[in-house]
């Protein structure tokens, strides 16, 4: 895959480690219903950490070199109260999983593309 670049509000994130998981293998067993609109090719991967390696222009809180995992639950919505209370995977309005590995490239990879800052988790946050 090539190298990731982070367009406005994006950001990438060089992957330390990305978990193995039973939605890994749930992703290449099942048929196009899982992915929906979104179908392979994608990397898999949802359970990522690593490095913040490149800022989209906008992102403010992050500086390159950042320790940080990727919440697996990129919600579109971002404003119900699910969403805001950092329990994306449960939004109110979220009609179909969105995920890293999941119809998008994954961690299982030397870069990934996180869409938004805010689907970033540091331990200190
Ligand atoms: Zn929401």
């Amino acid at each position: 895959m090539p190298e990731p670049h982070a367009g406005p509000g994006q950001v990438v994130v060089k992957v330390a480690g990305s978990g193995l998981c039973h939605t890994d293998f749930t992703v290449v067993s099942r048929d196009r219903g899982y992915w929906k609109d979104d179908p392979p090719p994608f990397t898999l991967g949802q359970e990522i950490a690593g490095w913040v390696e490149e800022l989209g222009t906008g992102v403010k809180g992050f500086q390159r070199g950042d320790a940080v995992a990727v919440n697996p639950s990129w919600s579109s919505c971002g404003r119900c109260h699910m969403c805001r209370s950092g329990e994306e995977n449960h939004c109110l309005f979220q009609k179909a999983i969105r995920a890293p590995g999941v119809g998008y490239d994954g961690g299982h990879a030397p870069y990934v593309l996180v869409p938004e800052a805010r689907f970033l988790l540091t331990p200190s946050r």
